[in-house]
């Protein structure tokens, strides 16, 4: 195929292609929101319950408590937990920034911790040296659909009394030694932002728990703090899932499994396609992990100029992310330094996320593979 050569090229393969997945389900999709515009009861009404136990049934949890975004799931969690001012809490420093900006919102200290380099997810050594008296709970991220190290993380947690956070956001469908992530922690926060493996029309969060206590809790938190209308508990907010939002997940929900089926087989090929490039590292996944590739995140040479190279012929990627928390502004005052996390800032230098989604064509794919290949040809 020929491509064209000027600067702004127009785009031939992009990041994602919502409309790909939307134009199969149309009919169902508009179908589902026009029975919610004619129930007219848009707030916790019988869709949210429903896709709640849609999904503690497939991850195999007690209890999911619908919210309005994944970044107030885990808000919610650890309002739930009591996380407040004087605590600390575990993150990684190479994540996006919600998974920080939880923690900070509620006065506690986010404590940034390096990644392991080979799957960009937390370190458990460096976890293991990083907790204190005062770590109230611990937050890994299945960074770009990979589980992090859960049994190690498991462990200090344990023994540290903390609790263990999942940020779920973009690995729905992952299983690590077997069990589903979203099952592997105290508590687990989804987002359904609509470019995630499951997306909605809009906003849209989840807990999932199997403690009950905290379930309730959970629930209450997100209604302004109250089990009974204008009696109020505790001082809460309102993040609710709404109706239009959870009729819509519904629909995509028995989607799922296939389309993370269909993720793995285009990062299969592009394993294939790009095995013997030297220049570019792809994805390690552990022996006990199911990865769903929310992202197929390489390691490169020279990552800025490839990836400008790419977008002159009309090839979308991205860098998720090119600053790791520690080293933002909003975290200044926490005091960290350059050079203090060295994998995740070489992470941040070296990452580039290539186009992936269920609907990507083996042509685009092999489009996307040479384009790199001449790149490094020097072409
Ligand atoms: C998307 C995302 C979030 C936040 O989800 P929103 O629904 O956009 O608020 C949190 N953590 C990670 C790792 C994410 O990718």
């Amino acid at each position: 195929m020929k491509v064209a050569e000027q600067p702004s090229a127009p785009i031939t393969v992009p990041l994602l292609d919502l409309k790909a997945q939307f134009r199969p389900l149309r009919a169902e999709i508009l179908a589902a929101i026009a029975a919610v515009m004619e129930s007219q009861q848009f707030i916790l009404g019988p869709q949210g319950s429903a896709l709640e136990q849609e999904i503690a049934a497939m991850v195999g949890v007690r209890a999911a408590v619908g919210c309005a975004s994944g970044s107030d799931a885990l808000m919610l969690a650890l309002m739930a937990a009591g996380i407040g001012p004087g605590d600390e809490v575990i993150c990684p420093t190479f994540t996006f920034v919600a998974t920080a900006g939880a923690v900070a919102r509620l006065g506690a200290r986010p404590v940034f911790v390096d990644i392991d380099p080979r799957t960009f997810t937390l370190d458990s050594a460096a976890v293991a040296q990083a907790v204190s008296a005062r770590t109230r709970a611990i937050i890994p991220v299945h960074l770009y659909g990979l589980t992090a190290d859960m049994q190690a993380l498991d462990e200090i947690a344990r023994r540290v009394d903390a609790l263990l956070v999942e940020d779920c956001a973009q690995a729905l469908g992952a299983r690590y030694r077997g069990r589903a992530a979203g099952a592997l922690g105290a508590m687990a926060c989804l987002s359904f932002y609509p470019t995630k493996n499951l997306g909605g029309a809009g906003d849209g969060g989840m807990v999932l728990t199997d403690d009950n206590a905290l379930a309730q809790r959970l629930g209450m938190i997100r209604d302004h703090g109250s089990r009974r209308r204008y009696e109020h508990e505790i001082a809460g907010v309102n993040s609710r899932l709404d109706e239009i939002q959870a009729a819509v997940l519904r629909v995509k929900l028995p989607r799922l499994e296939k389309w993370n089926q269909a993720r793995r087989a285009v990062a299969a090929r592009y394993r294939e396609l790009l095995a013997d490039l030297a220049q570019v590292r792809v994805p390690i996944v552990p022996s006990e992990c199911e990865h769903v590739y929310h992202q197929f995140a390489i390691r490169c040479a020279r990552r800025d100029e490839l990836r400008q190279f790419l977008r002159q012929r009309g090839i979308a990627s991205e860098v998720y992310y090119p600053i790791p928390l520690h080293l933002q502004p909003a975290f200044a005052h926490l005091g960290y330094r350059p050079g203090q996390l060295p994998q995740a800032e070489a992470a941040a230098r070296e990452v580039l996320c290539l186009p992936i989604y269920p609907e990507l064509v083996a042509p685009r794919q092999e489009l996307v593979v040479d384009t790199i290949r001449r790149f490094y040809a020097g072409d």
